[in-house]
């Protein structure tokens, strides 16, 4: 079975396999904007991707896949937070993608293998020669301000990966307000691929296309140009969260088809939201959570991944604090089973006749190649631990057990960092209390305080988490 991802372009599911004839698949996912620390939703989304990238080394081979992420180093929101600290913008940049890198490492998401910035020298060149290509072929042009703008009316498939024509009303609210703030354009629904230099952007320009002016590119072109830089004019796989499909996607489909002249994307993927507690993640409404929150809590990031990819990527995903307790449990279980299956199998022969996935995990690997069924997959996993009769499991049992746990990029051996030297016994009863607790089993909850104190420690619980400590004597 090959991997099936729903292709936001043709709204079905599609195989994914790379065309190129060196069997490499060519992979891009739009990265973050660098000027705060990326909240939990940004990481949902690259937290899937990173799930997508290590299927794809499982099925094409760790050398086959070539994965390109952004970082946006130059936009509004960058330019403006240097303002407000009196920073240069490079700097406020650089601090951020610092952060960003810590906290991937952290999630245990694999570095893509090229991490092109916007604001890197070689790649504004790169969006400079992509504008002066759309200018020559009619495209794009200049505005009076020196900005340059892409003519969607030179473009008449434009539209075809959001249906923007069904979309009409919302769409005609989004251009009605971007016309409010700019009328250099031709036509409302034109987009800036190069915004002439504006005084609150500081010292932040670069020469502009052949007849624009001084200024910076708009944010659509990088990930065009980057994308052809470093992939190719035709790559086999696109990715992002869902709000990027329209206008960015959109936009990145007009510019590069129209410059190319060939198909940008063989496949287009998109995740859905993250929302807390229901909700839309704000700061004014408080529920905004970054990595650094979560730990200070006492959760590990291996909770957080695991409750990340807890829901199916393309479906929203609520998220609670008490995901992370279940989360927290459920890699206890994962733990434990990994030195049985080991015990399990050590010194059996490996058998010759049962192939690559062909074991009790094959439910679980099926699911996440079906669109990457994470749920389907957890749930098989589970299934499997619950009813495997450890004396009939084979070498080729652990072998797909670890590369699915590989696949899911979950770290087994961390533990998080305040419950670090409780016995795992204890830890396991604590959770089981906790869950108790939250399905409002006061009794059995009551008797697994009574074994723990029994045992020599005190749970003490807060709202939204507990904390162990031994009993003082
Ligand atoms: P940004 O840093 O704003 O450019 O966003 C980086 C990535 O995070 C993009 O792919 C967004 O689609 C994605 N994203 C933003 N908010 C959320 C959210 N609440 N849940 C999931 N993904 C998100
Ligand atoms: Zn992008």
């Amino acid at each position: 079975m090959a991997i099936k991802l729903h292709d936001s372009l043709t709204r079905e599911p599609r195989e994914l396999r790379p065309a190129q004839p060196d069997g490499v698949f060519r992979f891009y996912n739009c990265g973050p904007t660098v000027y705060a620390a990326a909240h939990i939703g940004n990481f949902r989304t690259f937290v899937v991707n990173d799930l997508l990238r290590r299927l794809l080394e499982l099925e094409f081979g760790k050398d086959k896949v070539k994965h390109v992420r952004n970082l946006t180093d130059v936009d509004d929101k960058t330019i403006r937070r240097s303002r407000e600290e009196g920073r240069p913008l490079a700097e406020v940049t650089k601090q951020w993608t610092d952060k960003f890198h810590a906290d991937c490492k952290e999630l245990n998401c694999l570095p893509p293998h090229e991490e092109p910035r916007a604001a890197d020298l070689r790649f504004i060149r790169e969006q400079v020669n992509m504008i002066e290509v759309l200018m020559a072929k009619g495209n794009a042009y200049r505005a009076a301000d020196g900005s340059v703008y892409f003519k969607v009316s030179s473009y008449p498939d434009y539209g075809s990966l959001s249906r923007v024509k069904e979309r009409e009303l919302q769409v005609g609210a989004t251009l009605k307000a971007a016309a409010a703030d700019d009328d250099e354009k031709e036509d409302a629904s034109d987009f800036a691929l190069w915004k002439a230099h504006k005084p609150e952007d500081g010292d932040v320009q670069w020469p502009g296309p052949d007849g624009a002016g001084a200024g910076r590119p708009g944010w659509h072109i990088e990930c065009s140009a980057m994308s052809k830089a470093l992939l190719g004019s035709t790559i086999d796989l696109h990715t992002g969260g869902v709000d990027l499909l329209f206008p960015h996607h959109e936009n990145e489909i007009a510019q590069s088809q129209c410059c190319n002249g060939t198909q940008f994307s063989r496949h287009w993927y998109h995740s859905e939201h993250l929302l807390v507690d229901g909700k839309k993640m704000s700061k004014s409404l408080g529920n905004l959570y970054t990595l650094d929150d979560l730990k200070a809590k006492g959760f590990s990031p291996a909770a957080l991944r695991y409750a990340l990819l807890s829901g199916h990527p393309r479906k929203q995903l609520n998220f609670t604090l008490d995901s992370l307790h279940a989360a927290e449990s459920a890699l206890n279980t994962l733990r434990i089973f990994k030195p049985k299956l080991e015990t399990a199998v050590a010194g059996k022969e490996f058998s010759k006749t049962i192939v690559g996935s062909e074991t009790v995990f094959k439910p679980a690997y099926d699911n996440l190649r079906d669109d990457l069924n994470t749920p389907g997959a957890l749930g098989d996993i589970f299934s499997v631990i619950k009813h495997i009769n450890l004396i009939e499991a084979i070498p080729e049992d652990l072998l797909a057990f670890n590369q699915l746990i590989f696949a899911l990029g979950l770290n087994l051996t961390e533990t998080a960092a305040p419950k670090a030297d409780i016995p795992a016994d204890i830890a396991a009863l604590a959770e089981k209390r906790w869950a108790a607790k939250q399905s409002k089993d006061f009794a059995a909850a009551d008797a697994l305080r009574k074994e723990l104190t029994t045992a020599g420690w005190s749970m003490l619980d807060r709202k939204d988490g507990y904390s162990l400590e031994p009993v003082k004597k």
